[in-house]
């Protein structure tokens, strides 16, 4: 692995997005044809936070793929045999670490779209040896809470006394209610009344402590109570006042379950977060509909705005190009050893913080994507005091961090020569 690294070109790289295509979007196991990911990620790193193109590297880790249509494929590029687990596994991905570590030693490693049974546990293995994230854990969750700080202008509810449904209790889902839970112990609430605030339905049902069958993710979040089979059975036996999509399951937020939601709340708060937009649990337009123009919607995909009753709504996009983008601004500025949940939660605050009056009028709680590389910015100087203030970086502060960060941002313009 380290010889093949070698090979690459440059040798400043800062940044690397990895995949190995287990669980791509929720569009599941697409082996090598994953790549498209990894490259995609670098362009908006690129794109929104003005990451100069020559520090980044898009790496697939071909195992292999359990895709039965691409196994068949004659033309399919990647390794056409079944994925490859265990100790092998695990040897291949520790090799791969100590040699990004030794070949780039100042690189930042984000980790996207690995199938959920690896990605919790290669995040632990790894978070306090490198530095390192996964996305799909801990962007994903930056950008979901910074939603809920943003939904709380709106329904006047402080995130401490909401309730938050999940349907969906994986990467994304178990991610959002770790930072949801950190931001409000910061707020002096107990671990283990945090955790009470979050309930998750998965696709067995509610999960709560008597089920046998759960995966140790999601154990922290099973709360004692009688088991229910269906999502509209928990919202109706939980009133939750936010509901999260992370299923991957189209249409799952069915009429019945909305109408349930805008029964319990003035202003219910419905996230449909599965990507791509045919993976939404339910379109911007359905959630305005059945919630009579009451609903407070983000989906992860694009949804265009809605008229309802005469009035515009313009559904966020609860998409993590808002976060991971700033967060590796503010790492590699500030050289910083580690990627916290610290720096997740100030880069969530921070984006929350700025969201106007006009965005929350038509309903939009992330700020217009137009305003991305200010967004960047601005969390990347967050980031950066994070890694200062925690002593993680060797670098001395600069005495202006936000020039210093605004700095590193690469802008694609020749100088005007006269
Ligand atoms: P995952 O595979 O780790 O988890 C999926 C979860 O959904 C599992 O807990 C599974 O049990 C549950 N599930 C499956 N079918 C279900 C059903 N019928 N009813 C209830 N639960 C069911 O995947 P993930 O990484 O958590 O991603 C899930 C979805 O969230 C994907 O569509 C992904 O694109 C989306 N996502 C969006 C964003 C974003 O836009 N901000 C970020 C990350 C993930």
């Amino acid at each position: 692995v380290k010889r093949i690294l070698q090979n690459w070109p440059h040798a400043n790289v800062r940044i690397i997005v990895v995949t190995d295509g287990e669980r791509i979007l929720g569009l599941g196991d697409l082996g090598a044809n994953g790549m498209g990911i990894p490259v995609g990620k670098l362009s908006l790193y690129t794109a929104c936070a003005g990451i100069s193109p020559a520090d980044t590297l898009p790496i697939m880790l071909d195992v292999g793929t359990n895709n039965p249509d691409l196994l068949k494929d004659p033309l399919y590029l990647g390794l056409a045999e079944p994925r490859l687990r265990g100790p092998d596994y695990d040897a291949l991905v520790e090799e791969f670490v100590t040699a990004v570590q030794q070949v780039f030693p100042k690189a930042c490693l984000q980790f996207e779209d690995f199938g959920n049974s690896n990605a919790f546990r290669l995040l632990h293995r790894y978070r306090d040896r490198a530095c390192t994230f996964n996305d799909d854990i801990q962007g994903t969750a930056g950008v979901t809470l910074a939603g809920l700080l943003s939904s709380e202008k709106l329904t006047g509810i402080p995130l401490a006394q909401q309730r938050i449904l999940f349907l969906g209790a994986g990467e994304a889902g178990i991610g959002i209610g770790d930072l949801i839970v950190e931001a409000l112990k910061l707020q002096g609430i107990s671990t283990d009344a945090a955790r009470r605030q979050c309930w998750f339905v998965d696709s067995k049902g509610l999960v709560v402590k008597s089920r046998t069958d759960l995966v140790e993710h999601k154990l922290r979040f099973a709360h004692d109570h009688a088991p229910l089979a269906t999502l509209l059975e928990a919202i109706e036996a939980l009133k939750p006042t936010a509901l999260v999509g992370v299923s991957g399951m189209p249409q799952t937020f069915t009429e019945p379950v909305v109408r349930a939601m805008a029964k319990l709340n003035a202003k219910p708060v419905i996230f449909a977060l599965s990507n791509p937009t045919s993976k939404a649990e339910c379109t911007a337009e359905q959630c305005y509909t059945w919630t009579e123009g009451r609903g407070i919607f983000a989906s992860g995909s694009p949804f265009a705005p809605v008229t309802f009753n005469g009035i515009l709504h313009v559904p966020g996009q609860g998409n993590n190009s808002y976060i991971f983008p700033g967060v590796g601004l503010g790492v590699i500025a500030s050289e910083s050893t580690r990627v916290t949940d610290e720096m997740f939660y100030t880069a969530a605050r921070v984006l929350a913080e700025l969201v106007t009056e006009q965005d929350l009028m038509v309903g939009r709680l992330y700020p217009d994507l137009k305003r991305i590389r200010e967004v960047s910015l601005k969390i990347g100087t967050a980031v950066a005091a994070v890694a200062f203030d925690r002593g993680l970086t060797p670098m001395l502060r600069p005495a202006d961090l936000e020039a210093h960060v605004r700095d590193v941002m690469f802008d694609p313009h020749y100088p005007d020569y006269v």
